[in-house]
């Protein structure tokens, strides 16, 4: 059984803890922050074995060298990357396999928001660590890929069976929900979600992780291919790619 430990750090990260407690190891995925990692792992009597990073931003490595130096740990991250990403010592790829004690994940790549992005799936324990790829009701930026990249991406994360819970790395879900709602104002599931999310915001709780069923109804960024959906934006039939792109565009551009 895999303990999965959600740690908020800077302003809105997630920071995750995944700790397998026959063999004793820990990984930390995407560690912004060295300190609150460091208290956690303290508090719990955990040692770090290893940081899983998905991309090369600072809000997902900048803690990677102060926790080596602490821990000891070793950094894993994506080989095309391997320059951007401070300590690297195990450089992965699309379908690697790895193991942490007696769990194991599968290293997806899912390009878009960077030029390299990988996604950790662990199957058994139902969870994807996707970094900046897939966020609840929402899709990171495209800062260094195209959009076909993302969307592929986003099919991709798609196919993984529903019941899949989506650790991303943003607490950003109150204003993707703001945003979804100007394109779909009066689509139910889309309704009920955001009131859900409005009411755990206003009470300090997290939204994350969601579950991948979930996103399938109510993110518009994995429904660019939905027809009644692109009937909304007046994009009946147009290319997935295309409607996906213009409502990354609109994001971009949203209030
Ligand atoms: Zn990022
Ligand atoms: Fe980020």
């Amino acid at each position: 059984m895999l303990e999965i430990l959600q740690v908020p750090a800077l302003s809105d990260n997630y920071i995750y803890l995944l700790h397998e407690p026959e063999s004793g190891q820990t990984a930390a995925v995407d560690p912004a922050a060295a300190e609150p990692v460091l208290s956690a792992l303290a508090a719990r009597g955990w040692r770090l074995s290893w940081v899983f990073n998905t991309h090369p931003h600072w809000d997902h490595v900048g803690a990677n060298l102060a926790l080596k130096q602490a821990t000891g740990c070793q950094v894993v991250g994506f080989g095309g990357d391997s320059s951007r990403i401070p300590g690297i010592d195990r450089l992965v790829g699309e379908g690697d396999a790895l193991e942490l004690g007696a769990s194991s994940c599968k290293v997806l790549e899912v390009p878009g928001h960077t030029r390299g992005h990988i996604a950790y799936w662990f199957a058994e324990a139902n969870a994807l660590f996707c970094g900046d790829t897939l966020f609840a009701l929402g899709c990171g930026r495209l800062f260094e890929g195209t959009p076909e990249q993302m969307w592929n991406s986003l099919c991709k994360l798609r196919d993984l069976p529903e019941a899949t819970r989506i650790y991303c790395a943003h607490e950003y879900t109150l204003d993707n929900a703001r945003f979804a709602l100007s394109l779909e104002p009066d689509y139910p599931p889309l309704l009920q979600r955001a009131r859900q999310v409005e009411q755990q915001r206003a009470h300090n709780q997290p939204t994350v992780p969601s579950l991948l069923g979930e996103e399938k109804l109510t993110n518009p960024f994995l429904r660019a291919d939905d027809l009644d959906f692109q009937a909304r934006l007046k994009m009946r039939g147009e290319r997935a790619v295309v409607v996906f792109a213009e409502i990354r565009r609109r994001k971009d551009r949203f209030r």
